[in-house]
């Protein structure tokens, strides 16, 4: 390895608008002791702290999802070659399941099998918690720790009353510092869930043996297409553009567009659409310099889009996934809709367009990026 630093990251990164923020940098370094790099706050690239203790290992740069040097390593492990011959990755199979726990599947996202599987594994003593994400607010989200099924259903928000916590939050952002946190757990088994950009810093992480990856038994991966950050003043834009009162927000859904539920009809309709290109204002830039959609990397990726309503799409992927998957449904943890080969291309389709569109996205943004224009 040439020795690169966290210099070179501020000046192929950062000053380029591209870092997503995904914290690998700050959590190996600060898992290493060297503790020489941080974040300031939670919602810029972390910064400097202590240069002249820089040792110039260089893990920062190798393991950060913008520089893409362990691109070629990850792809002959994880069985993927490009986004065009193969837009979702590697996989045998597409399913379509629900959590049977009826907490699970009421307090959950979409079909509530994340936090079921997780439950499953903590129950079987595959894992001792997982690091996952406390909904405090809409657009608001806190990286917690979870060991236990009550856990589970508290970080979903499931019993929040949130509108009295919406004066105090000052800034919105849907996307949660989880990385950094896995520091704290580094002498437990963890499951890691995760967005692709933080599946893969981890991925690197293992790849290259470095702390804190060592215990992570299970990467659970979430499709993610972008992510939201706003100030407290645009709230009130946000509100004004999509007719939505914050306080009346009961859930927010991600599949191909948001999907708001509110409460007791809110503003009219109980459940409003809105198209990701009419979010721009409130998009994290750095999405826009990301080309993977449904987490290529990860064990197991699971998201909305393809399935019905309180369902997730669920791609086993590794031999791991695949295990772990089948001990699930065997047990009677969650079920599979029936999913014919007719349904399951039409799923395939439709997740291929939307990576399609994140890829070409994110080519435009770099021309863009390299012609000076962003
Ligand atoms: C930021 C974000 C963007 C997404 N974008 C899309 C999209 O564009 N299209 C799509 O189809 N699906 C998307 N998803 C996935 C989708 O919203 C659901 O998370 C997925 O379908 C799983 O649903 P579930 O009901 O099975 O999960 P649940 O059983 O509800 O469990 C979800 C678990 O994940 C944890 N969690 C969520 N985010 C994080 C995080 N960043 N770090 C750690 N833990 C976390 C929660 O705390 C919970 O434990 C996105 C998810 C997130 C968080
Ligand atoms: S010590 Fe290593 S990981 Fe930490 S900032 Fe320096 S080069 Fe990066
Ligand atoms: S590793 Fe993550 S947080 Fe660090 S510079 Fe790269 S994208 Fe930013
Ligand atoms: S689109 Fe999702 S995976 Fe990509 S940088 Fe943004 S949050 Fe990370």
């Amino acid at each position: 390895m040439t020795s690169k630093t966290f210099q070179d990251l501020i000046e192929e990164v950062h000053n380029k608008g591209i870092c997503q923020e995904c914290g690998g940098c700050v959590s190996f370094c600060s898992s290493a002791e060297y503790d020489v790099i941080g974040f300031k706050d939670p919602y810029s690239p972390p910064e400097y702290k202590h240069k002249d203790k820089c040792l110039e290992c260089g893990i920062c740069y190798y393991i950060c999802p913008q520089t893409h040097i362990l691109d070629s390593e990850l792809n002959k492990t994880y069985k993927f070659s490009d986004f065009e011959s193969m837009p979702i990755g590697h996989y045998e199979r597409v399913y379509s399941c629900q959590a049977k726990d009826k907490e699970f599947l009421e307090y959950g996202t979409d079909g509530g099998v994340v936090n079921s599987i997780i439950n499953f594994l903590i129950e079987q003593k595959l894992i001792d918690g997982a690091v996952v994400s406390q909904t405090d607010a809409p657009f608001s989200r806190e990286a917690t720790f979870a060991d236990s099924k009550y856990d589970l259903l508290k970080a979903s928000g499931a019993k929040l009353d949130i509108s009295p916590q919406l004066d105090e939050i000052q800034k919105f952002c849907t996307y949660t510092q989880s990385i950094p946190k896995l520091n704290h757990y580094k002498f437990k088994k963890l499951a890691v869930v995760g967005t692709p950009c933080q599946i893969y810093t981890i991925r690197c992480m293992q790849d290259l043996g470095v702390t804190p990856s060592e215990n992570i038994e299970i990467c659970l991966g979430l499709f993610c297409y972008e992510n939201f950050f706003f100030q407290k003043f645009q709230v009130e834009k946000f509100e004004k553009d999509f007719n939505i009162k914050f306080a009346d927000i009961e859930k927010i859904n991600i599949k191909e567009d948001l999907i708001f539920k509110l409460k007791n009809g809110g503003s009219g309709a109980k459940v409003v659409h809105v198209p990701f290109n009419y979010l721009n204002d409130y998009m994290r830039p750095a999405c826009n310099a990301c080309s993977d959609f449904t987490n290529i990397y990860a064990d197991i990726s699971f998201g909305g889009l393809g399935s019905q309503d309180k369902y997730t799409t669920v791609i086993p992927r590794t031999k791991m996934g695949k295990h772990i998957l089948q001990r699930v449904i065997d047990a009677g943890i969650i079920k599979c809709s029936d999913i014919d080969s007719n349904k399951m291309n039409k799923t395939i389709e439709k997740l291929a367009n939307f990576s399609h569109s994140k890829v070409k996205r994110r080519e435009t943004f770099m021309k863009k990026l390299e012609l000076g224009g962003v």
